[in-house]
């Protein structure tokens, strides 16, 4: 705490990123990144885009990576807002959409950085407690003679649960609150979920976010977008003309046109992590773990007899590092992300071991 913090720094509770460690030979398991390379037309992009361009500013509207999105999810440019990974996108959803007179509602167990932009931005919230089995109730989420939400945010499949919503019950969602914007964050969408993307035609308050991070493998590039009416994307463009007029630079831009184009890559990396995924499930299962299920690169396990930091700790002192949260509700869970077959297998050894099967 310092004399010169301004009043909101000082109540700020920042979000804490999972370890990125400097050791190489490390099994990465704990921030869901994708295990395969990018596009390696992706990478051709951004090299052939290392130039002396590079002197020039980048194109502030990012016209030809809308245009590649909208042909790839068939809807409009003005429906296609892009932003420095999605966490930026967020960030301007929060402040130019979801800060309203009634409070925001959002899962009790979510991803941890939305309590941090109502932090940031002043936003009052409610939270909306997951079922015992931690599936979110679509009924939770409509208005009631009392309630009425000023905006709803959900990952869809949730973080950290990887529980998806059925489309029919995001569809509940967004026709039973006409007059609040509803956010569905689908970083996790294309390992098996159902987008709302194609609800945003019929659904004006409705928001879809997605990210480059996890199913295109550019978490270090920083690409993320929104998809809805065009009245919500000129929000989210006025907040970030008034923020940052070039969140996307040149190498960003380039390779993250070239990574929607290529299609084959992108769908066999997504394929290869689901197939492996349900490997784990059965391995982690067979080891007594209960495996909620999942439709995401990552699982989430509790085992009914071991203490879940302690595992986690164990697993560390092995080379393995995988997400832990000492939060309520889920202290006894480790989130664990998919990784190679090769990497599975490492982990799942390392269980059996510590374990002591
Ligand atoms: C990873 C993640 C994001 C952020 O992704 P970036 O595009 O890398 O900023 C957003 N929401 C959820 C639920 C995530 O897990």
């Amino acid at each position: 705490m310092s004399r010169f913090w301004s009043p909101v720094v000082r109540t700020l509770t920042p979000y804490v990123p999972g370890e990125q460690p400097k050791q190489a030979r490390i099994v990465k398991l704990n921030t869901n990144e994708n295990p395969y390379g990018p596009s390696p037309r992706a990478l051709e992009a951004i090299q052939a885009a290392t130039g002396d361009a590079l002197r020039l500013y980048p194109d502030p509207n990012s016209e030809a990576l809308k245009g590649a999105l909208a042909t790839h999810l068939q809807v409009r440019p003005d429906q296609v807002f892009v932003g420095n990974g999605s966490d930026e996108v967020l960030a301007h959803v929060f402040q130019a959409l979801l800060k309203q007179e009634r409070p925001l509602w959002f899962p009790d167990i979510t991803y941890s950085f939305y309590p941090v932009y109502c932090g940031l931005y002043g936003i009052a919230s409610r939270t909306r407690p997951l079922a015992e089995d931690f599936s979110m109730r679509v009924e939770d989420y409509l208005p009631t003679p009392d309630e009425c939400a000023g905006g709803i945010i959900f990952p869809n499949p949730n973080a950290p649960t990887g529980c998806p919503v059925p489309l029919a019950g995001v569809e509940r969602i967004a026709a039973g609150n006409p007059d609040a914007v509803v956010v569905v964050d689908e970083a996790y969408v294309d390992f098996g979920g159902e987008s709302a993307v194609g609800l945003v035609d019929r659904h004006p308050n409705l928001l879809v976010v997605q990210t480059f991070s996890k199913s295109r493998s550019l978490a270090g590039l920083r690409v993320g977008f929104a998809v809805g009416h065009p009245e919500l994307i000129e929000a989210l463009e006025r907040v970030k003309n008034s923020f940052n007029s070039y969140p996307l630079d040149r190498l960003a831009l380039a390779g993250a046109v070239a990574s929607v184009l290529d299609v084959d890559h992108f769908q066999d990396c997504c394929r290869r992590v689901i197939a492996t995924r349900q490997g784990l499930v059965a391995q982690m299962t067979a080891l007594g773990f209960e495996v909620l299920p999942s439709t995401a690169n990552f699982i989430f396990a509790r085992h009914p007899g071991r203490d879940a930091a302690t595992l986690a700790a164990e697993l560390r002192q092995r080379a393995i590092i995988v997400r832990h949260f000492r939060l309520p509700r889920i202290d006894q869970h480790l989130r664990i992300t998919v990784g190679t077959d090769e990497q599975c297998q490492t982990l799942v050894e390392a269980l059996t071991e510590i374990l002591g099967r």
